[in-house]
């Protein structure tokens, strides 16, 4: 099993990260060994700058390799929100020297997933948003990414196979920032709380 992560998929975050918006989809990946499970959250020792990017989650419910667009729907079989845990101070270490971003974006417990749902309960006009201590901090709407999930599972799927259980992170709309010891972290979709951790 393994993550795919989109970047820069919303362009108002594109901006604030002072990233141009891309022309083709940027995916990279995290291992299995980046599943979070659980309430609590341990920071890790080796970041100052912990960030959460609230996103849309995906999950393959079929195999599946160089998908065409109008197909791709069919390859998934649940979503969710999840968070791209995001270690910032050592990306940009990482982007300012033209490294790849492992250590940053691939580390142990970096994807948080919430509750599974349904993909015909999937309506990309929904909200989905993130609040930080009961407030709410990023929000957005697949209807906003600047490439769709067809497009995505298309493109991925040239270079790399899907296979059941994958999952896809669709990329966080604006309102990145850092997570503080005893941040609370709630994630919701349509109004329904799909995760909550406390980070310590
Ligand atoms: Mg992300």
């Amino acid at each position: 099993m393994k993550i795919i992560c989109i970047g820069r998929n919303y362009s108002e975050h594109a901006r604030e990260m002072n990233a141009e918006v891309p022309k083709a989809p940027v995916f990279f990946m995290k291992p299995e060994t980046a599943l979070h499970k659980g309430y609590e959250y341990l920071l890790p020792d080796f970041t100052k700058d912990l960030h959460y990017e609230c996103e849309l989650v995906f999950r393959i419910g079929k195999p599946g390799k160089s998908i065409p667009k109008h197909f791709a729907i069919n390859y998934v079989d649940a979503f969710t929100v999840g968070l791209d845990l995001t270690a910032r101070d050592l990306q940009s270490e990482c982007k300012k020297k033209g490294l790849p971003w492992e250590i940053a974006k691939a580390f142990d417990y970096s994807a948080i997933t919430g509750t599974w749902l349904d993909i015909h309960a999937f309506n990309p006009e929904h909200d989905f948003y993130l609040k930080v201590n009961n407030v709410l901090q990023q929000k957005g709407k697949a209807a906003d990414m600047i490439f769709s999930l067809e497009k995505i599972i298309a493109y991925v799927s040239k270079f790399v196979t899907l296979k059941i259980g994958d999952l896809i992170f669709t990329g966080t709309p604006e309102g990145v920032a850092k997570i503080n010891e005893g941040d609370v972290l709630e994630g919701f979709y349509d109004n329904k709380s799909l995760f909550k951790h406390v980070f310590r």
